[in-house]
């Protein structure tokens, strides 16, 4: 992409006192690993490390006063690739990366945008507490909670901004701001699934939950070409318990298909753990092969996943939201696999506690589906393909996650904040970044 674009040797202004030693420019030995994101290489002009609340101010500042287009970033895995450019300013927040528990009794937690998941719940652990978040430590806490947060514990936990008790962040003119329930609650409203585009957020406030061990199976399943093992799947999920959460990826198996399950079960009480996971052994044609464990949080969203991001991963993804699963839509989703050889595929289960926040509460509206599909092709080139093999499923879409869309355009805006909440959405922005300081889609 960005790879073969010469940087843009713009001359940039003297650095000010607060930023020396953090301004990464083209020639800077640190300059080849933070140029760019997960899935794309870019080119930005420089790269700003600050450390403080005061320091982002002043990159902020700095990044205005060149004129040159700026990026946020805190662990650049976003899809869209947003959180760098070519030739423009990148505010890095990767060493604000502090995690600190503010009372244990109430498990209010203090997570600076920078740190990325596998180290939030590795410093958590030995507190007995842990965040759902995503299904990777390398992902960063700032993107993915703006977004929403859809994790291994997501039915019993709900989204990570579901538990957001308040955010710290920077705007566009560079004054800083706390937002919660009481203050700039409409701002608070916006960055819980929304933020990304508002200003910088600096730190989240969020309520963590009491976690030991949980319960930890993968089962493979032959799966029937008719979509009877996806709908047997969401038909269970509608009724299981909430510890349950489950990722169904398809894959070749034969000349046919298999799905393989992966199940969390919120909790180490084994007779619960195989009770949950039980019904799933018989939801496909064969059961092929099942391993069930105790383990710890921080062996599924590990520290051991921290990497630093080059662009290695070239992808085209999208994403969307399901009521629940009928014999129509399990059979587009077969489809979809079908037309799809070079991708990654997930059926995850929402639903749970995420449906019992109402859909107003937050940017994230989508409270009453119990399904996800996440259908990622490889290299970033084949959109059309992935396009064409998302058509049979696109009529049964229901709304569609922010995080997993790697195109934002107007149409996958109006999926992720449909009717009023994108309106809203839209208002915010220009109310809080007139200048489009921030501007990163639709506005
Ligand atoms: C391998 C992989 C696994 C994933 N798994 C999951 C999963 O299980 N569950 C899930 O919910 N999501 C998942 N995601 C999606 C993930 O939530 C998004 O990609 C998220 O945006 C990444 O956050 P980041 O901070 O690493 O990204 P970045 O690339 O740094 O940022 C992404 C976007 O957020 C903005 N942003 C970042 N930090 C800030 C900030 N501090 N203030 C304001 N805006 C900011 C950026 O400008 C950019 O637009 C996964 C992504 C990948 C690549």
């Amino acid at each position: 992409m960005g790879a073969r674009r010469p940087a843009a040797r713009a001359r940039l202004g003297a650095a000010p006192e607060q930023l020396l030693g953090k301004i990464v420019r083209v020639d800077d030995p640190r300059y080849e690993s933070l140029r760019s994101t997960y899935t794309a290489r870019f080119r930005p002009a420089a790269v700003l490390l600050p450390e403080s609340t005061p320091e982002v101010v002043a990159a902020l500042r700095f990044a205005r006063d060149q004129g040159l287009p700026l990026a946020v970033r805190s662990g650049g895995h976003g899809l869209a690739g947003n959180s760098s450019n070519n030739g423009g300013i990148v505010v890095d927040l990767s060493a604000m990366n502090r995690v600190e528990v503010l009372d244990r009794t109430s498990r209010l937690v203090r997570v600076e945008a920078g740190a990325r998941w596998g180290t939030v719940a590795q410093t958590l652990a030995p507190y007995g507490l842990a965040i759902s978040s995503g299904d990777h430590g390398n992902v960063g806490v700032g993107g993915l909670t703006t977004g929403g947060g859809v994790g291994w514990l997501v039915r019993h936990y709900g989204l990570t901004i579901d538990h957001v008790r308040a955010v710290e962040l920077v705007l566009a003119d560079g004054t800083t701001v706390r937002a919660d329930a009481a203050h700039e609650p409409d701002l608070f409203w916006a960055v819980r699934g929304a933020g990304a585009g508002l200003g910088i957020v600096v730190a989240f406030e969020i309520e963590a939950m009491e976690l030991g061990d949980i319960g930890y199976a993968q089962v493979v399943l032959e799966a029937d070409e008719r979509g009877d093992t996806l709908r047997r799947w969401s038909e269970y999920l509608a009724v299981a318990p909430r510890e349950l959460t489950t990722v169904v990826t398809p894959a070749p198996y034969g000349t046919g298909t298999a799905a393989v399950v992966t199940a969390v079960v919120a909790s180490s009480d084994t007779t619960l753990v195989r009770s949950a996971v039980a019904p799933l052994l018989r939801i496909g044609v064969r059961l092929l092969d099942q391993r069930i464990q105790l383990a710890p949080y921080t062996a599924l969203v590990s520290a051991a996943h921290l990497h630093p991001n080059i662009g290695q991963q070239s992808v085209v993804t999208t994403n969307g939201l399901l009521p629940t699963l009928t014999a129509d839509s399990a059979a587009a989703i077969m489809a979809v696999a079908a037309g799809l050889p070079r991708s990654m595929l997930q059926l995850r289960s929402v639903g749970g506690a995420v449906n019992d926040v109402p859909p107003d509460a937050t940017a994230y509206a989508h409270r009453h589906q119990q399904a996800l599909f996440v259908a990622s092709a490889f290299p970033a080139q084949q959109g059309a393909l992935l396009d064409t093999a998302w058509s049979p499923l696109a009529p049964h879409v229901d709304g569609a996650y922010v995080n997993f869309e790697s195109r934002p355009d107007s149409a996958s805006f109006a999926r992720a904040y449909p009717g009023g909440t994108g309106e809203r959405v839209l208002d915010l922005r220009n109310r809080y970044d007139p200048e489009g300081v921030f501007r990163t889609g639709p506005r």
